[in-house]
């Protein structure tokens, strides 16, 4: 499992640095967060060893169990699944960055509850990239209005936008959204509002968001295997 793990991710890294090349994007400039959601402590552990330190988690009580049992490693822990009010005071507490803030009211409760002895927590707002009912995230439409309010939480520090966009298996197609998300950030630093970080691409796609600006790509899946 260890040495299967490690090899994953340095394939993972390979693309990675692959895609920049090939996109003119700067070596480095895109960081791999390993979503070890429904994955075991034990796997996390094997990519730490790897040289792995940023992990993103979708489920709370879950995420805690781990974040709890690893919490003498050094590591770093991104949420990133949809966020109920009545979870947002262990996010603040546990968590560095979240990138699924989707409403101001969530965005202002974590900011109330980020516990002082703590760095403001890293946030991105979620973006619905592909206008999906089932999705969660923003749509484009007043998008920096709500981009201003969030930014000047105290205890926040809005970073960057985040989008999961339709699944397409044509790079040309997978394309189109990561785009319309490059273009929403280039507007909002015309607005004034400059974030550095476009949270975007997973295993099938992450290639398509590096040629279009990703600066953190989200995969789990070609790091620990298929989940459940
Ligand atoms: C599960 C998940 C990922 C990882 O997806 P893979 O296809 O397994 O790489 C990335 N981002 C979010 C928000 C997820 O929920």
């Amino acid at each position: 499992m260890e040495s299967r793990i490690a090899d994953n991710l340095a394939c993972v890294k390979k693309r990675i640095r692959q895609a920049e090349q090939q996109y003119q994007r700067p070596p480095g400039t895109v960081q791999l967060i390993a979503v070890s959601k429904t994955r075991p402590a034990g796997e996390i552990l094997a990519a730490a060893a790897a040289g792995q330190r940023h992990f993103g988690e979708n489920y709370l009580q879950e995420a805690l169990e781990k974040i709890t049992a690893l919490a003498d490693r050094k590591l770093y822990w991104h949420f990133i699944g949809p966020i109920q009010s009545n979870k947002t005071r262990l996010i603040a507490a546990h968590f560095d960055w979240v990138h699924s803030v989707d409403r101001l009211k969530i965005a202002r409760r974590l900011s109330e509850q980020r516990p002082a002895h703590l760095p403001p927590l890293n946030v991105c707002l979620q973006v619905n990239i592909s206008n999906e009912s089932s999705k969660s995230g923003l749509p484009l439409a007043g998008l920096a209005d709500t981009a201003r309010e969030v930014a000047e939480l105290p205890n926040l520090r809005l970073r960057g936008l985040m989008a999961i966009p339709k699944r397409s298996s044509n790079p040309a197609d997978q394309r189109i959204p990561f785009h319309q998300m490059h273009q929403a950030l280039v507007s909002l630093a015309a607005a004034k509002i400059s974030l550095d970080t476009l949270s975007m691409g997973m295993s099938a796609d992450l290639e398509a968001a590096i040629a279009e600006g990703a600066t953190m790509v989200r995969v789990g899946t070609d790091i620990f295997g298929p989940r459940n």
